[in-house]
């Protein structure tokens, strides 16, 4: 049992619609989109943040940048951004390893 929530949502505890899923990763629609696209990738097992996945893991680190770059380049017209908070102090709320993926201009 896990308390973490993006462990449940990739372990499918919390029932999510999810955009795209590698491997070793998901993507989905955050629940407070602060842009048109706004969708969170996040590797399937439970890493604190992008620092500790990228010295534990890089077959996991590869697969989750490929992941977020093939959804921004799918969603978006090429103008995106790929940001992950890391630590309380730059505005990481859940320790389990994201990347925003944001963008003002959808592919329509
Ligand atoms: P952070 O501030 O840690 O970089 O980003 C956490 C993000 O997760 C926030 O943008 C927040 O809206 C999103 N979030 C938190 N809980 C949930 C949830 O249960 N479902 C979804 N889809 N997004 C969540
Ligand atoms: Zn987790």
């Amino acid at each position: 049992m896990t308390e973490c929530v993006f462990c449940k949502i990739a372990n499918g505890e919390i029932a999510t619609n999810l955009v795209a899923e590698s491997e070793h990763a998901v993507a989905f629609n955050d629940i407070h989109p602060a842009q048109p696209i706004h969708v969170l990738v996040v590797p399937k097992r439970h890493f604190t943040d992008i620092a500790d996945l990228a010295a534990a893991d890089e077959v996991v680190l590869l697969d989750l940048l490929k992941l977020g770059t093939k959804v921004a380049d799918e969603m978006s017209t090429g103008s995106f951004r790929f940001q992950f908070n890391t630590g309380a102090e730059a505005g990481q709320t859940v320790f389990h390893a994201h990347g925003h993926i944001t963008s003002r201009t959808p592919r329509l």
